[in-house]
């Protein structure tokens, strides 16, 4: 990671720099961010300056011993924290034993969040957490001599997700800390860290992405067109991983957005043959997918209502869904949108009832077909 990875932030990578140049380095500090913001890449970046031996104004050599071994993550004197779920059959106790995992994830990384990294181990839904026993592992760590670097770093991804007795015992060593030896601690909560290491340490406020930074990158890093990098940067709100979520539209989504749009087609078209067909594809998408699928629809029809009458930064929707509802958005009125809902969330409780789902489905759609002619 280096400074020139991160989307913006130019005013905090100034000050950090700064530091280098003055040797004014807290030994403590806490990264706050919004999810999203790039504070882990830009603490990362900022440990690989301090120790980089051919430094420029702006950013790491690349290519000194040191920023090698921070290339791969293996410097000996780079340590890592974070939450984990520990597990027996999987010999996984404490950080070192995602060690290769987490090496892993952070080279393919540079904006995540903790269900980007519990999926990537395949611990979703899981309650991921910073163990009692990883302080144990700090204190070893941290008593031996630092090894070979200017300053050595211990990362603590999360500081909120720590157990409390481990809490503790980091606040012990930020209190006395070993020579040369900094804590940089990264929270997106730091309300939720005992108020004790909050005090002791250099508080660091990262904002969420400007959105001409984060528009500069969607349109010549992705190539995305102006219209549809602003649409993206108004519902990401300066969290990067909402914009990616935001342009890799899921599949099921694509499907639920298309299933949608036949079903108001052929509704309003009184295609019945049409609405027979589509009742067949819905049957065979499964019942939670249905309910999914109803659940969708209720969230569009609300949108689409708004549409008209607010201005475009209050929706949240997609760019398929945004182009949809440019033409569809007339449809949705007061004198049907209250039936319309009522429908769906009728449809969606027939289906979780066992209802024949393809009857649910058909007869939604000549509901419908009476209900958009309103
Ligand atoms: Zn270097």
């Amino acid at each position: 990671m280096y400074f020139k990875d991160i989307i913006g932030q130019a005013e905090i990578k100034r000050q950090l720099i700064q530091t280098a140049h003055t040797g004014n380095i807290a030994h403590a500090q806490l990264f706050c961010e919004p999810e999203g913001a790039g504070g882990f890449a830009l603490a990362l970046a900022y440990a690989r300056y301090l120790n980089c031996d051919n430094r420029t104004a702006e950013d790491s050599c690349g290519n000194c011993p040191s920023c090698l071994k921070y290339d791969g993550l293996v410097h000996p004197d780079l340590h890592f924290v974070f939450p984990m779920v520990a597990s027996k059959e999987k010999k996984k106790d404490v950080c070192d034993d995602y060690l290769p995992e987490w090496r892993n994830f952070l080279q393919e990384h540079t904006y995540f969040n903790l269900n980007t990294w519990l999926s990537s181990i395949e611990a979703d839904n899981k309650q991921a957490i910073i163990y009692a026993k990883e302080s144990d592992e700090i204190l070893r760590k941290l008593s031996l001599k630092a090894q070979e670097a200017t300053y050595r770093v211990l990362f603590v991804w999360l500081p909120e997700k720590m157990n409390d007795a481990c809490a503790n015992k980091l606040l012990k060593l930020i209190e006395e800390p070993p020579h040369n030896t900094l804590f940089f601690l990264v929270s997106e909560a730091p309300e939720q860290i005992i108020s004790t290491i909050q005090s002791r340490a250099q508080r660091i406020n990262i904002r969420g992405i400007a959105p001409e930074d984060m528009m500069q990158n969607l349109t010549t890093r992705l190539g995305l067109t102006y219209d549809d990098a602003q649409n993206v940067a108004h519902i990401a709100n300066g969290n990067y991983i909402k914009a990616a979520e935001t342009i890799s539209l899921s599949e099921e989504n694509m499907l639920f957005l298309e299933m949608f749009k036949s079903m108001m087609r052929n509704s309003w078209s009184r295609n019945v043959k049409g609405m027979k067909s589509s009742a067949d594809q819905f049957a065979t998408i499964g019942r939670e997918r249905q309910k999914n699928f109803f659940n969708y629809t209720q969230r569009l029809i609300r949108e689409n209502f708004m549409y008209r009458f607010q201005s475009p930064e209050l929706n949240y929707m997609n760019i398929e869904e945004a182009q949809f509802s440019s033409k569809f958005a007339p449809f949705v009125n007061e004198r049907n949108v209250f039936e319309l809902m009522e429908e769906l969330e009728k449809a969606e409780r027939h289906v979780s009832q066992n209802v024949n789902s393809k009857m649910v489905f058909f007869d939604l759609s000549l509901r419908i077909t009476v209900l958009l002619k309103r």
